[in-house]
């Protein structure tokens, strides 16, 4: 499946906030949020700032969607798809749209505990090292359902990264629709995510206007 694989700092610098792309470094003064270095990407970024125009209703549309894909780390198509079948569900299509993003198993593996960032969580579900419902799953797409389990595969286990993650796993501060038991390495969805539980300022709303333009 086809990622983003440009300059990662840069997307959050064009979104005007931290979006949490790089784990720790996020967390330290290397961030360039951290530096004064958080103006828009490009050869008049530094201008652009002090030139702000009032955004016109699609730049805002445009920019949300954009700041919900990054996030997520899903590229156009894949992220159009993900719309449509919130369309399809019954209920408010903007908070369907953000039930499905949440319920990917990239970001079901970062909420856990098991990566510091959503695209390390990809990497790790691509790599092979998670088992769902019995059976191994590399795809970071893969929309977890009520009552699955995933865990960390028994040969995974052994390796030097899950070891020093097992230390660092918090039963207590997993969300609500989901439980870990930190020693087994395995975790179950209890429900499928509300939208209180997606804890990004995102306005899906300004989404849902781009896409019924
Ligand atoms: Fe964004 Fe993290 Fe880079 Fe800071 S360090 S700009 S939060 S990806």
């Amino acid at each position: 499946m086809a990622r983003y694989t440009g300059p990662v700092c840069k997307l959050c610098r064009r979104e005007g906030e931290k979006l949490f792309l790089k784990g720790q470094r996020c967390l330290s003064p290397k961030c360039p949020f951290e530096r004064d270095r958080g103006y828009p990407p490009g050869e008049h970024g530094r201008l652009a700032r002090f030139r702000r125009r009032r955004p016109s209703d699609y730049l805002r549309q445009l920019r949300e969607k954009q700041k919900a894909r990054r996030i997520y780390g899903v590229l156009e198509r894949q992220f159009r798809r993900f719309f449509r079948e919130a369309e399809r569900r019954p209920g408010l299509t903007g908070e369907n749209l953000l039930i499905v993003l949440e319920s990917r198993l990239d970001n079901v593996v970062y909420r856990l505990g098991f990566a510091d960032s959503r695209p390390q969580a990809r990497q790790l579900v691509q790599h092979g090292h998670f088992v769902v419902n019995g059976r191994r799953t590399n795809i970071p797409s893969y929309i977890v359902r009520p009552k699955d389990t995933i865990t960390v595969r028994e040969a995974s286990r052994r390796r030097t990264y899950f070891k020093d993650r097992a230390n660092q796993l918090d039963e207590g501060a997993v969300l609500d629709w989901l439980s870990l038991d930190a020693d087994a390495m395995t975790a179950r969805v209890l429900r499928l995510p509300a939208r209180e539980d997606v804890d990004t300022s995102l306005n899906e709303q300004l989404i849902v206007e781009y896409y019924s333009r």
